[in-house]
């Protein structure tokens, strides 16, 4: 059996690459690597693809929330409330912001910030929930909690390019919605890059600010700022992808469509999305009780795979800190040691999609 990746960035990018080429020989002939044009033509091009009002490209998606909890008035002696299943950098960014990170449990279903289980306290200022997997997480029900306790709704939305709810796009519908283009996210780029939503203009001009050294002109700086800026050429390689992020997301739904078939049919807990949501599938989760097992039978068989996460938030060495034991969160820590992911990406196949689903059902158990 031929190998089977779990991400195939090599076969999208050959897809494409005149089009990246030119794009990156634009910005070698205009010399501008700093704040060169293609940067506001990729910033109004992402906003209208994902539905935004308003928002900003920026240095990496851990620097996008940095940003917005700053904007969000984050800062020492304040919480935030965020998921543990979640990659580190949810967390790490309060943290950069000088807060406390306070981790809540997931909902089974879907592996979101469950709004039932929000207790906001007196230095809670805001909740940050995760579209894991680029599946919503309940905003309006989490929207009604900001609300009533006047906190600001942070969306991670690192994996969520493309991704709605009622067909509102994820990002733009809490005051700020933070994205990432890691190369492996859905929309990557060749590096770092990431991006900052949010629905009022005057935060947007802030964020402009705070991101460039907290500069209104060449040498003004109102403000302590960062050098969170995104780079030109990101920017237009970024813009080379864009227009065929629509189609490699429809594949990676077709995917999904056929994953969930088989294995929905065979007894496995997959991803359950809320109604209304319509994920963008940037992992594709199954949960299974041997997992060790079927992984070593996934790699005997040249079948990626990989496991998001295998330690939860509340539970890593670099937050013991905070003081969290295991037990306290115990969705998380029991979805933690089910969830594999399946190869999955824009330019996998159905027949490769079918092959890795055929290898696991060999092994596994639900
Ligand atoms: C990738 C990711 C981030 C961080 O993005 P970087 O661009 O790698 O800094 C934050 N949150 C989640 C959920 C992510 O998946």
């Amino acid at each position: 059996m031929s190998a089977i990746p779990f991400v195939n960035l090599k076969r999208q990018i050959d897809s494409i690459r005149g089009e990246i080429d030119a794009a990156i020989a634009g910005v070698i002939d205009s010399n501008a690597f700093i704040n060169g044009p293609q940067v506001a033509a990729f910033e109004n091009d992402f906003i209208s693809a994902q539905g935004g009002f308003f928002g900003h490209g920026c240095a990496n998606g851990t620097a996008a929330l940095h940003l917005a909890l700053e904007l969000a008035g984050v800062g020492p002696g304040d919480e935030v409330i965020v998921p543990a299943h979640s990659f580190v950098a949810t967390a790490e960014a309060v943290i950069h912001a000088g807060a406390t990170p306070v981790f809540a449990d997931i909902r089974p279903s879907d592996y979101t910030l469950d709004p039932d289980r929000l207790s906001p306290g007196p230095r809670t200022r805001a909740i940050m929930p995760v579209h894991i997997y680029g599946t919503a997480a309940d905003v309006d029900g989490i929207r009604a909690v900001t609300d009533t306790y006047h906190l600001t709704l942070i969306e991670d939305a690192a994996q969520a390019h493309l991704a709605t709810l009622d067909r509102r796009g994820l990002g733009t519908i809490g005051d700020f919605g933070c994205f990432s283009f890691y190369p492996g996210k859905n929309l990557g780029a060749f590096g770092d890059a990431g991006f900052v939503m949010t629905r009022d203009e005057d935060q947007a001009k802030r964020l402009r600010m705070l991101l460039d050294h907290g500069r209104i002109s060449k040498y003004e700086h109102t403000q302590v700022g960062y050098n969170y800026r995104l780079d030109t050429l990101q920017a237009a390689i970024l813009s080379a992808k864009l227009p065929h992020l629509a189609e490699w997301t429809r594949q990676r739904r077709t995917l999904a469509t056929h994953y969930d078939g088989r294995l929905k049919q065979a007894g496995f807990k997959t991803i359950e999305p809320m109604k209304g949501a319509n994920p963008c599938y940037h992992l594709y989760v199954v949960e299974t009780s041997n997992r060790d097992e079927v992984m070593k039978h996934l790699s005997a068989k040249g079948v990626g795979h990989g496991v998001h996460y295998p330690v939860p938030l509340h539970l890593q060495p670099c937050f013991k800190e905070l003081g969290y034991r295991k037990g306290d969160l115990p969705v998380t820590e029991r979805i933690s040691q089910r969830v594999l992911s399946l190869p999955m990406c824009g330019s996998t196949t159905l027949d490769e999609a079918e092959k890795a689903v055929e290898a696991f059902l060999e092994v596994a158990k639900p």
